[in-house]
């Protein structure tokens, strides 16, 4: 099955090629879709379709000349903003001191860039402990953020202009009247990932079907739960999509393999940080994302921290800022020829870890590799409190014995209990993004775990006999 699976799956990749020559896209089409993104750009003051038509050619240069081009572009940057009342303390790029929202948040005056005569874009976004992140950025910075998602909807056999339905929460769109003219503009359509009920995602699978949408864009955790739906349904629509992008969440080998069953095309992952010019996609061999190193200079530490400073960023300085995120840098060129550097694996976020009260620390990446193994898992949530670890893992297997994974994680970390649970509802973090790792005030006001209930209703038996 998941042979045939796969076949399909490359069969399509291969008819994804005979489309990206133009025949079922024609010249109508391309200036109508071009027409539609010029208007964009227009409307918002951006310069999207330059930039990606620029990134689309460069992205096949060798290292080399990438990296020339990008030391070129951080002392035309760095020279910029020599007026940056903050760049004055320093004189080099290594001599800055990595910084995070809460620096930012308390010397914005200092890090503003007053000789940027441009127009600016206000952003906001949710900050590490909740409080909210808001940022300015150029011209040249918002052009490069749409530029980048353009050129990963590209990859994935999108044409310009045509429908896209985008599944997703807060941190991906807004609402409001401008926005909406915009999507209408864009010919995109957008779906809540808030609401993901069983009728709900009847109704997105049907109406993606019906409109004939040729991408879908969204949260990897949104798409996944919509394909999981797709494959328990004896009766699936028929699709016109080229392929899948999915954002904003780490995409797992089991959320890919169920997406491209679900909706028989390729899935490709993007990965972004625009408040540290982050833009980096997958090519056709998704190995890892092609950073945009024509936007920002990227360092990882080394504790695989990425820490990043926006080239591209005009109106605000925000040398060597923390994402956040943890990854690894691939050593081997891709085999796509693509000269952009290649980020191997985006970790997960730096706080994404799950301390014992012995003190004893594990990153959620442990779990991504305990349960890698495991092709029947799609999908997996740890949340603890001090005492108890829930592991809530979608599985279509629920025959399996869980008791070898316990005891792997007894080795690592001190717990009073650990308990499996099965394909129960995911928790969303307020923008309804997937986390992999939740830390719980009290585990059992959120689960109800087989043990624990059985334990509740034994307490329950007896108290009866104890009055
Ligand atoms: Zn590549």
């Amino acid at each position: 099955m998941g042979v045939q699976c796969e076949a399909s799956v490359m069969l399509r990749l291969g008819e994804q090629e005979t489309t990206m020559a133009g025949f079922d896209y024609t010249l109508v089409q391309k200036w109508f879709g071009r027409a539609r993104f010029q208007l964009l750009d227009l409307m918002r003051g951006t310069q999207s379709l330059t930039l990606l038509k620029e990134l689309e050619a460069v992205q096949f240069e060798s290292q080399e000349v990438i990296r020339f081009r990008q030391k070129k572009m951080l002392e035309a940057y760095l020279d910029s903003m020599r007026d940056v009342p903050y760049y004055k303390k320093h004189k080099s790029i290594t001599e800055f001191p990595v910084i995070d929202k809460k620096f930012i948040n308390e010397n914005r005056e200092s890090l503003l860039n007053r000789s940027y005569g441009g127009k600016i874009f206000r952003k906001k976004t949710g900050g590490s402990t909740g409080e909210p992140f808001v940022y300015v950025t150029g011209v040249k910075s918002q052009s490069y953020l749409w530029a980048g998602i353009l050129l990963s909807w590209r990859t994935a056999g999108y044409h310009l202009g045509e429908p896209v339905a985008i599944l997703a929460g807060s941190s991906l769109f807004t609402s409001g009247i401008k926005q909406n003219i915009y999507y209408g503009i864009m010919n995109a359509r957008l779906f809540s990932a808030f609401e993901m009920s069983a009728k709900r995602l009847d109704t997105y699978a049907r109406e993606i079907a019906r409109g004939k949408y040729r991408l879908l864009y969204g949260y990897a955790s949104a798409v996944q739960e919509l394909a999981e739906y797709l494959l328990s349904r004896p009766d699936r629509p028929t699709f016109s999509l080229r392929g899948i992008v999915t954002t904003a969440e780490n995409l797992t080998p089991g959320m890919r393999e169920t997406i491209e069953r679900a909706f028989g095309v390729p899935c490709f992952s993007q990965y972004g940080c625009h408040d540290a010019g982050i833009s980096a996609y997958e090519c056709e061999q998704r190995k890892g994302f092609h950073l945009i190193t024509d936007r920002c200079y990227p360092e990882v530490l080394e504790d695989r921290r990425l820490v990043s400073t926006d080239i591209s960023n005009e109106a605000l300085f925000l040398p060597r800022y923390d994402t956040g995120d943890l990854i690894t840098m691939s050593d081997e060129p891709c085999a796509c020829g693509r000269g952009f550097p290649l980020i191997a694996a985006v970790i997960g976020r730096s706080n994404d870890v799950i301390s014992d009260q012995a003190g004893n620390t594990v990153h959620s990446e442990f779990f991504t590799h305990l349960f890698r193994e495991v092709q029947a898992i799609t999908a997996f949530q740890v949340a603890y409190d001090g005492r108890t670890l829930v592991v809530n893992l979608h599985t279509r297997d629920t025959d399996t014995d869980w008791s070898p994974y316990k005891e792997r994680i007894q080795k690592s970390l001190a717990v009073e209990r650990i308990d499996f649970i099965q394909n129960q509802p995911f928790m969303k973090s307020a923008n309804a993004k997937h986390k992999f790792v939740l830390k719980l005030p009290e585990i059992g006001l959120y689960y109800e775990t087989d043990d624990c209930t059985a334990k509740e209703k034994s307490d329950k038996d007896e108290n009866p006999h104890q009055a």
